[in-house]
């Protein structure tokens, strides 16, 4: 799997972002920010706590406007949700009501929502778990509503905020695994993955690219290409020969 360099899917130009009232006390978080997530890839964004991570996913996101420059999607077509690290789950709601938050915003008939959470949930291993709540799940299945919830509406571009730190390292595992054999098996819509990681382990195993991002502001410093062999492409004939 090789990123089609030529089909851009989100471009991120001279982004600039304070938090703060113009003038007084403001704090550039971003600063000049560039980056370009082409179609068919999953690019990993590094960087220290407080470096405007999150800012910039949530402004690639449409959650917040950046003070200035541009994000723009260059296919008509392009969708995007988002994975947050702390799940961000209604506790009041079921399972299958999570998951149908992301469809009710887009006005989908209450029988087709229902059939697209079911079919969201089953493919996200949830199966049997509609009605259940969050407090009864654990953080890997919490986790796994979140992602359903993100995948429901079929988007094309998926943004992930640390969607495993809050989960203990096996769970992070499998939970990762599920979710590259997905992708990679093209069973979901996403063409590409954008993801914020603490984890250098993790970028290196799930990433094509790494983007290193500084601090204070936030900007791109650095671009890692990762040319190992990856877990997603472990169907293909040349890796299953290096492993077996
Ligand atoms: P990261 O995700 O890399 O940890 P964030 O984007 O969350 O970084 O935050 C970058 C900086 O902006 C931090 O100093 C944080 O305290 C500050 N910040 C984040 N959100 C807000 C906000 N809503 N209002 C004011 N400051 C904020
Ligand atoms: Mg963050």
């Amino acid at each position: 799997m090789t990123a089609i360099q030529d089909h851009p899917l989100v471009e991120v130009r001279n982004v600039r972002h304070f938090y703060g009232k113009a003038g007084e006390n403001n704090l550039l978080v971003l600063d000049d920010v560039d980056l370009t997530l082409f179609d068919n890839e999953i690019v990993g964004l590094l960087g220290r706590s407080g470096s405007g991570k999150s800012t910039l996913l949530r402004s690639i996101a449409g959650l917040i406007t950046p003070t200035g420059g541009s994000v723009t999607f260059p296919h008509a077509d392009s969708s995007v949700s988002m994975v947050f690290q702390s799940f961000a789950l209604f506790p009041w709601l079921t399972v299958q009501q999570n998951v149908e938050v992301g469809l009710e915003a887009k006005r989908v008939a209450p029988a087709t929502r229902r059939k697209r959470a079911l079919a969201a949930i089953d493919m996200i291993g949830l199966d049997g778990f509609e009605n259940a709540y969050p407090k009864e799940l654990s953080g890997g299945m919490r986790q796994r509503v979140g992602l359903a919830r993100a995948l429901v509406v079929d988007p094309s571009i998926l943004l992930m905020d640390e969607p495993f730190s809050a989960l203990d390292v096996l769970t992070a595992e499998t939970l990762r695994t599920d979710l590259l054999d997905l992708w990679s098996e093209g069973r979901m819509p996403i063409k590409s993955i954008l993801m914020v990681t603490h984890n250098i382990e993790e970028a290196v195993l799930m990433c094509d690219r790494i983007l290193v991002f500084s601090s204070n502001p936030g900007r791109v410093v650095a671009e890692i290409k990762v040319d190992l062999p990856q877990p997603r492409n472990r169907q293909e004939p040349a890796f299953r020969a290096l492993v077996e």
